[in-house]
């Protein structure tokens, strides 16, 4: 088996492909990407989510959260809007409005009742969808609940323990198998996404994304790419935004699941230990204006 790894000629080239020709823009030519956080107390990852999709690109970016949380985000952003919404009727009314063209649930979203349904009603809506944190953990133990609403515009962004939660068999095959050459994360990863229907980003120094056309690839923080203070409370909740920026500018789950990856590695290799969640949609200005 060849294992194919993404190499970033062509994060550098969709990236900047997508800004040629809209030199005449205006903020809503790139995208609106909405964030959803959950109840009070919880929302800094959320925030973080949001600054990497407006780090990234993003015409506008807007944190929706229950009323009582306005306050809370209102206090800490300012370039990003912050939306109270009232539940999934609010989520509902909100994404009426088709320039909202980037959606993320589950960074801070929280694990009750209400994830599932909001979930359910931005799935609903068929924008660019990413789910992460606890929009995949919800369905734990009823995981094709979730793959019946997927559609072809989303990316699952699971780490280890979340993968294992929506695809246990794969994860404990993967486990016995110790990633040998007979049954490896590539291997897990197209099955998951092809279960589930839409592109699945499995995290870890090795973040292997597959399609459910069998299109693969591995983006590799090992060797000289090599990043392991990444592994910082927060990392995760800059990526899923990152990609999110990118599905609201336009990009296909595919490259923005792959562009948004080797980015977010890119980023990190400017640092060392000491990195923290909130310096990676601080660096993408500079890795942007090393790609030029
Ligand atoms: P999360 O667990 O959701 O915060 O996501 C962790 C992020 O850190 C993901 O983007 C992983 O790919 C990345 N990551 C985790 N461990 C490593 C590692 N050892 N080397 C490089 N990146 C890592
Ligand atoms: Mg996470």
């Amino acid at each position: 088996l060849i294992e194919p790894v993404f190499h970033g000629h062509r994060a550098r080239s969709d990236v900047w492909f997508s800004f040629v020709n809209k030199h005449h823009g205006h903020k809503f030519n790139h995208g609106h990407a909405l964030v959803m956080s959950g109840p009070p107390g919880q929302g800094g990852a959320a925030r973080l989510a949001a600054r990497g999709a407006l780090r990234i690109g993003a015409g506008l970016v807007t944190v929706g959260c229950p009323m009582r949380a306005v306050t809370e985000h209102a206090v800490q952003l300012t370039a990003i809007m912050v939306k109270g919404l009232d539940g999934t009727h609010g989520l509902g009314e909100i994404l009426e409005d088709k320039r909202i063209t980037g959606l993320c649930l589950g960074p801070g979203l929280g694990l009750g009742p209400a994830t599932a349904d909001l979930v359910r009603i931005a799935l609903e809506a068929k924008r660019g969808t990413v789910l992460d944190a606890d929009a995949l953990s919800r369905f734990q133990r009823k995981p094709d609940v979730l793959f019946d609403m997927l559609h072809d515009n989303c990316v699952l962004t699971p780490h280890g323990g979340e993968f294992a939660r929506l695809f246990p068999d794969l994860a404990e095959r993967l486990d016995a198998q110790e990633n040998t050459a007979t049954y490896s994360k590539v291997d897990a990863t197209r099955e998951a996404a092809k279960r589930a229907g839409c592109v699945v980003l499995f995290k870890g120094a090795d973040t292997v994304i597959a399609a459910p056309d069998g299109r693969c690839s591995i983006n590799a923080a090992v060797g000289d790419r090599a990043v392991p203070w990444l592994a910082t409370a927060g990392a995760g909740d800059v990526l899923a935004g990152m990609i999110t920026g990118l599905l609201a500018r336009g990009f296909d789950a595919m490259s923005a699941a792959e562009t948004g990856a080797w980015l977010h590695v890119e980023a990190a290799r400017s640092f060392g230990p000491g990195l923290i969640a909130e310096d990676l949609p601080e660096e993408l200005p500079k890795v942007f204006r090393a790609l030029g």
